[in-house]
C-alpha cells in the first residue's frame, strides 16, 4: 500500500470511527428520551386518575369512574390503562369492577411492596413501556385518605398499570440515525476526497524521493525529481535535483577515475561506493607502502616488506619470490616460506626452464594441470612474472593445496600487482645503488662518493627519475676559507677537516641519500624525494653541525664555517647536471654574501640561458 492510500485509510478509519460513535449516542438518546418521556407520562397519569377517583369518590359519583379511566386511557400513546384495589379497599368497598383485580405478578408486586415497576417490552416491530404505580394512604393530603380507608399511614390502597407505545419515539429515532448517516457518508466522502486533492502530490513527492534514494544508494544520481506542489515542495524538490546533479557530475568523475584503478583491482561490488571506499583504502595501503620503501637503504629492505605484504595483507602461507638477472639468466631465490622448492633444479640453473620467466605471462596450474613440465608442486600452483627493467624481473610463486585456496589467491593478484608497481622505480633504483655502492667508485679518504659514481648514477637513474616522478633536492656545499687551514696548519690538519665534515653528512641525511665528495673540499648530496623546506633544514642542520666543531691543532682550537647552495630537480630545472650548476651558483652567492650561510637557488641568480 502506497504512502498516499495509507493516509486515505487511516482518515477514513477515523471519519467512520466518529460516524458510529455518534450515531450509537444519538440512538441511546433517543431510547432515553422516549423512556423517560413515557415515564413522566405515566406519573403525571397516575396523579390524575388518583386525583379523579379521589374527587369521583368524594362527590359520590364513584359508579361513574369507568367513563372517566375510558377517557384518560384515550390519551396519546396510552395503549392501555387500569387499576387495581387492594385487598384492604376490598375488604372496605367490596371488589370493585370487573377489571380492577391485579392482572398479572407485576401488579401483585406493586400492591404487596408499595413500589413503582418498570418494564420495557421491544420486540423489531413494537417497544412498550409498562409502568405500574402504587397509591398510597396518607394523612396528609387533602383529602386525608384515612378519613375514608381504614388503613394505616402508608399502606397500600391500589395502582395504575399503563402500557405505553414509545413505538413512534423509535420511528423518529431510526429517521433520525438514518438522516446522520447519510450525512456522515457525504461528509466522509468530501473529507477524503479533500485529503486526496491536498496529500496527493506531497505523498507522490515522497515516493520520488523513496524512487530516487533507492536509486542513488546503487550509485545512480540520475533519478531528477518532480511535483505539482508549490512553495515548500518545489523548494525540496529543486533542492533534491541540485544535490543528486552535483552528486551525478562528482561521482561520475570519481566512478571514472577509479575505474581505471579498479580495472587492476579484484574489488567487484554491486555498491560502487562502497567500491570506492575499498579502492581509496587499497590506494592509500599501496601509497603508504611506496613512501616507506623509498626510504630503505637498498632492494633487500624492499623485499623483506614485500614479502611482510604478502603474508600480513594477503594471507600467503606457501610462497616463494625470485630474481631473475636477464642479462646473465641468472635466477636467484629471495624468500621461500618452508625449504621445500617449488621447480625442479632445472629451472634454477637454467631460467629459461622457468614457464612464467620464459612467456613473460602469468602461469596457472588451474587453467591446465602440470602446465609447467618443471615445477615440483603436487598441489595447485600460480607463477606471476613480474618485469622490473631491461636487466630485472622478479617471479612470485604461491601454491594451495586445493583449487578453491589457489582460485581465491588468484583473486588477491591484481592487488599484489599494485604493490608490485609501486615497488618498480625504487627496486630500478636500489638495484643500482647497490651495484656501484661496493664499486671503486668511491672517495679513499672519506668512503663517501666519488664524482665518477655521481656521473655515473644521475646517467642511469635520470630517466627513470622522470619516469617515476621522483624529485631531488642538491646541495652544494663549500668549506669557508679551507685553503687557510693548509696554510697555517699543513695538509694533514686540513684532510682532518674534510673527514670531519664527510662524518657530519652522513650523519645528517638518510640512508637513501646520496653524499659525494664532488671536488676537493666540495661536497654534494643528492636529498631524495624532499621539499624545500626539509632541504632547507637538513642543510641548515650540516651548517651548525660543522660550526660547532672544535678542532685541535697544536694549542690552537679552531673552528671553521662553510657555505651551502640549494637546487631542486625537477621543479627549478628539467635536469639534474642543470640543477647541480643552479646549486654550485647559489653556493658562490653565499660565497659572496658572507659565506657560513646557506642560500637557496633563484631564478635571478642565472642569466646564462638555457646553455645545459
Ligand atoms: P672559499 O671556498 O671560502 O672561497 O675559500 P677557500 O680557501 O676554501 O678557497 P678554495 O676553494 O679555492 O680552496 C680550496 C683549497 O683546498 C685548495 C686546495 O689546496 C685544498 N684542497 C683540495 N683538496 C684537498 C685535500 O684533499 N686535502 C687538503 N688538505 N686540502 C685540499
Ligand atoms: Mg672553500
Ligand atoms: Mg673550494
Amino acid at each position: 500500500m502506497n504512502a498516499n492510500r495509507k493516509i486515505l485509510f487511516i482518515v477514513a478509519l477515523m471519519l467512520i470511527g466518529l460516524a458510529v460513535a455518534t450515531i450509537t449516542n444519538v440512538a441511546l438518546n433517543f431510547r432515553d428520551y422516549g423512556y423517560n418521556n413515557a415515564i413522566e407520562k405515566s406519573k403525571m397519569t397516575a396523579e390524575i386518575v388518583r386525583d379523579g377517583l379521589t374527587a369521583h369518590m368524594v362527590n359520590g359519583i364513584m359508579d361513574k369512574r369507568e367513563f372517566f379511566l375510558g377517557n384518560i386511557a384515550n390519551i396519546k400513546d396510552v395503549q392501555a390503562l387500569w387499576i387495581v384495589r387492594a385487598d384492604s379497599v376490598i375488604k372496605q368497598y367490596g371488589e370493585g369492577m370487573q377489571n380492577e383485580k391485579p392482572r398479572d405478578a407485576m401488579d401483585r408486586k406493586v400492591l404487596k411492596e408499595g413500589i413503582t415497576v418498570r418494564e420495557i417490552r421491544e420486540d423489531p416491530k413494537n417497544a412498550v413501556l409498562r409502568v405500574t404505580i402504587p397509591y398510597t394512604a396518607t394523612a396528609y393530603g387533602n383529602p386525608n385518605c384515612l378519613t375514608c380507608h381504614n388503613v394505616q399511614e402508608g399502606d397500600v390502597l391500589g395502582a395504575i398499570s399503563m402500557e405505553f407505545n414509545i413505538n413512534e419515539i423509535r420511528q423518529t429515532g431510526a429517521m433520525t440515525i438514518a438522516k446522520i448517516f447519510a450525512i456522515n457518508v457525504i461528509f466522509i466522502i468530501i473529507a477524503l476526497w479533500v485529503t486526496n486533492h491536498y496529500f496527493k502530490p506531497y505523498m507522490k513527492l515522497f515516493d520520488n524521493l523513496q524512487n530516487g534514494i533507492k536509486r542513488a544508494r546503487t550509485g545512480d544520481f540520475s533519478f531528477r525529481f518532480t511535483t505539482s506542489l508549490k512553495d515548500a515542495g518545489s523548494e525540496v524538490a529543486e533542492q533534491m535535483n541540485t544535490l543528486f546533479q552535483k552528486m551525478e557530475d562528482t561521482f561520475g568523475g570519481i566512478k571514472h577515475n577509479l575505474n581505471t584503478f579498479a580495472s587492476r583491482s579484484n574489488i567487484c561490488s554491486s555498491d560502487p561506493l562502497s567500491t570506492a571506499g575499498v579502492i581509496i583504502q587499497e590506494l592509500s595501503d599501496v601509497y603508504k607502502f611506496k613512501k616507506t620503501i623509498e626510504h630503505d637503504a637498498n632492494k633487500d629492505a624492499v623485499y623483506d616488506r614485500f614479502i611482510y605484504i604478502l603474508k600480513e595483507k594477503f594471507h600467503f602461507h606457501h610462497f616463494a619470490l625470485y630474481e631473475v638477472d636477464k642479462t646473465t639468466k641468472e635466477r636467484k631465490l629471495i624468500h621461500i616460506t618452508d625449504h621445500k622448492s617449488f621447480c625442479l633444479p632445472s629451472a634454477d640453473k637454467d631460467t629459461l626452464e622457468c614457464r612464467a620467466f620464459r612467456t613473460a605471462s602469468d602461469v596457472y596450474s588451474t587453467d591446465f594441470p602440470n602446465i609447467c613440465a618443471n615445477c615440483a608442486e603436487d598441489k595447485e600452483y600460480s607463477c606471476i612474472p613480474f618485469n622490473i627493467n631491461d636487466d630485472l624481473a622478479l617471479i612470485l610463486s604461491y601454491s594451495a593445496k586445493d583449487t578453491e585456496t589457489i582460485e581465491m589467491m588468484n583473486l588477491a593478484l591484481p592487488s599484489i600487482k599494485n604493490y608490485f608497481e609501486a615497488a618498480k622505480a625504487v627496486i630500478e633504483s636500489r638495484t643500482l645503488m647497490d651495484k656501484l655502492r661496493d664499486s671503486s667508485l668511491r672517495d679513499g679518504a672519506t668512503g663517501l662518493y666519488n664524482r665518477r659514481f655521481l656521473e655515473e648514477f644521475i646517467d642511469k637513474s635520470s630517466e627513470q627519475a622522470a619516469r617515476s616522478n621522483m624529485s631531488y633536492a642538491v646541495l652544494m656545499i663549500d668549506i669557508d676559507y679551507f685553503k687557510m687551514i693548509n696554510d697555517t696548519y699543513g695538509h694533514d690538519a686540513g684532510d682532518i677537516v674534510i673527514k670531519s665534515l664527510s662524518e657530519i653528512l652522513v650523519h645528517a641525511i638518510r640512508k637513501a641519500d646520496l653524499p659525494v665528495r664532488y671536488g676537493g673540499e666540495e661536497f654534494l648530496v643528492l636529498l631524495h624525494n624532499t621539499t624545500p623546506e626539509g632541504a632547507l633544514s637538513v642543510a641548515e642542520k650540516i651548517r651548525t653541525a660543522f660550526n660547532e666543531k672544535k678542532f685541535q691543532f697544536g694549542n690552537d682550537t679552531v673552528q671553521k664555517t662553510l657555505s651551502i647552495g640549494i637546487a631542486h630537480f625537477p621543479s627549478q630545472a628539467d635536469s639534474i647536471w642543470k640543477v647541480i650548476k643552479f646549486a654550485d651558483i647559489a653556493l658562490y652567492e653565499g660565497k659572496h654574501t658572507g659565506r657560513n650561510r646557506v642560500i637557496e637557488f633563484e631564478a635571478r641568480m642565472f642569466s646564462g640561458g638555457d646553455q645545459f
